[in-house]
Order: structure tokens, then C-alpha cells, then sequence
């Protein structure tokens, strides 16, 4: 299901541009448009989930999934082995912006180790 003004449904659906690196059925990869590392990617499932809260045990499947893409993505761009950093923010307190489902791949760099 997609949302109107969902700005990654877009991107799913390609009425906004994005650079796309992956996609099959159920889940979609594309560049950050404001990287904060060299390799910063958004994995999305194309269903419009709005954040992990929307996780129920029915998208089990999906999201192992969409890690299944991570691991694919991670050994493709060669940081599988130097390391990198997945994030889902969550909430006004956890610093979500866009209110669907995205889980951040930073890498490419030693990251800045701090959390909160
Ligand atoms: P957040 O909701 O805080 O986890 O982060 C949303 C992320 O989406 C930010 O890193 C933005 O740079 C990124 N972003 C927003 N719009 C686009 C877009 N049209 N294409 C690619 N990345 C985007
Ligand atoms: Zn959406």
C-alpha cells in the first residue's frame, strides 16, 4: 500500500527521482540524498510502513528480508568486512523526519561512535 504524501512511496513509485541501487517486490534501496557517510543508503520495504511501531508479527517475513538486502548490499559495496552502521529511527524523540519505514546503511568510514 502506498501513501499520498509519502515521499519514499514516491521514490518506490518513481515519481520523484532517486538513485536507485536495489529493488525487487518488496523492498527498495536508494542513496541518501544528504549523505552523512561515502556509503549512506535507505532500505525500504515499498509497503508503507510508518516507522517499527508498524512492525507486527506479519511483516516478519519482510523485514528478515529486507536484511537478507542489507547483507547483499553490505558485500557489494565492500564494507561487509571494514564494518558499518544500521539505524531506524523511530519517533519525534528518536529523530524521524519521514513517517515511512527506512532503515540508514552508513559505512565507508570509521563513524562517529557516539549514540544518543
Ligand atoms: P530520518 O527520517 O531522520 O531517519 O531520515 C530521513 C532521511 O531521508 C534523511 O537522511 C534525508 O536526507 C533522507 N531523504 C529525504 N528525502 C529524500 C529523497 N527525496 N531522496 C533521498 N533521501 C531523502
Ligand atoms: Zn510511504
Amino acid at each position: 500500500m502506498q501513501v499520498a504524501d509519502c515521499v519514499f512511496c514516491k521514490i518506490a513509485l518513481r515519481e520523484i527521482p532517486s538513485e536507485i541501487v536495489y529493488e525487487d517486490d518488496e523492498v527498495i534501496a536508494f542513496k541518501d540524498n544528504q549523505p552523512l557517510a561515502p556509503v549512506h543508503l535507505l532500505i525500504i520495504p515499498k509497503n508503507h510502513l510508518r516507522s517499527l511501531n508498524d512492525v507486527t508479527p506479519e511483516y516478519e517475513t519482510l523485514i528478515g528480508h529486507l536484511f537478507g538486502v542489507i547483507q547483499r548490499l553490505v558485500e557489494e559495496l565492500g564494507v561487509a568486512e571494514s564494518g558499518y552502521r544500521v539505524v531506524t529511527n523511530t519517533g519525534a524523540d528518536g529523530g524521524q523526519v519521514v513517517g515511512h519505514l527506512h532503515f540508514h546503511l552508513l559505512g565507508g568510514q570509521a563513524l562517529n561512535a557516539k549514540i544518543g
